[in-house]
C-alpha cells in the first residue's frame, strides 16, 4: 500500500507575532504524521526551531521557509496530490474525511490572519474542524488524527537522541 504523504503549507506568517504559533504548527503536524511543514514566509527562527526538535527527537520531518504559496500549490498538483484548505468556513470534517482518505499525498493549508479568497477556489477540499473559530493548531491536530484513524499514535521517529519512557507518574526519559 503505496505510504500517505502529508505536508502543510503555512500560509499568513507574520514573523513579528506569529512565530511561537507557527512553530507549534510545526511539532504538531511532525507528532501526528505530517511529513514536513512549507512557510510562505522567511522565518529562519522557526526554521532552526523545528530542525533543532528533529534532531533530539528523531524523524525526518523537514521545516522549508520562504516558499511562494501559488507556486508551491501548482507544483503539488502537477506531482499528483491534492489540497486540504483548513477553514471554518468549509465543509465539516466528518462529512469529508471520507472522500479526503481516498488521497495519499495532500497539501494541507492553514492560515494565521486573513487567507487570500482565491485559496477557496484553488483548494480540491474546504473543511471545517467545526464551523465555529479557533486555531490552526486544534484544526490541523484534529485533521490529521482523523486522516490517520488514531494510527498516528504508534508512529515512530528513528535517528532520535532521547526518548520518553511513558510512565502513570513522573517524568523518564532514555538517551539513545
Ligand atoms: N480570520 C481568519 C480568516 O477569516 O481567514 C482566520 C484566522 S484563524 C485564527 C487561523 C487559521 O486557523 C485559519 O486560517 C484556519 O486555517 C484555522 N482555523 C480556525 N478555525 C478553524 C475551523 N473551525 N476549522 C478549520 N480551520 C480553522
Amino acid at each position: 500500500m503505496q505510504e500517505s504523504e502529508v505536508v502543510i503549507l503555512r500560509i499568513g506568517h507574520r514573523p513579528e507575532r506569529d512565530q511561537r504559533v507557527t512553530t507549534h504548527v510545526g511539532l504538531t503536524a511532525r507528532a501526528l504524521g505530517a511529513k514536513g511543514m512549507y512557510i510562505a514566509a522567511a522565518d529562519k527562527g522557526v526554521v532552526s526551531s523545528i530542525e533543532d526538535v528533529v534532531s533530539r527527537w528523531g524523524g525526518a520531518f523537514f521545516c522549508q521557509d520562504t516558499v511562494k504559496w501559488r507556486s508551491c500549490l501548482r507544483d503539488w498538483k502537477a506531482a499528483g496530490g491534492i489540497v486540504v484548505h483548513l477553514t471554518m468556513y468549509g465543509l465539516n470534517l466528518p462529512d469529508v474525511i471520507g472522500d479526503i482518505k481516498i488521497h495519499k499525498k495532500i497539501l494541507v493549508i492553514v492560515g494565521a490572519e486573513k487567507v487570500p479568497g482565491e485559496m477557496y477556489g484553488l483548494a480540491d477540499y474546504n473543511v471545517a474542524v467545526t464551523s465555529q473559530p479557533h486555531s490552526e493548531i486544534s484544526s490541523l491536530a484534529l485533521f490529521l488524527d482523523h486522516y490517520f484513524s488514531g494510527q498516528e499514535f504508534r508512529n515512530e521517529f528513528p535517528g532520535a537522541r532521547i526518548r520518553i519512557i511513558p510512565s502513570g507518574k513522573g517524568k523518564q526519559t532514555e538517551e539513545l
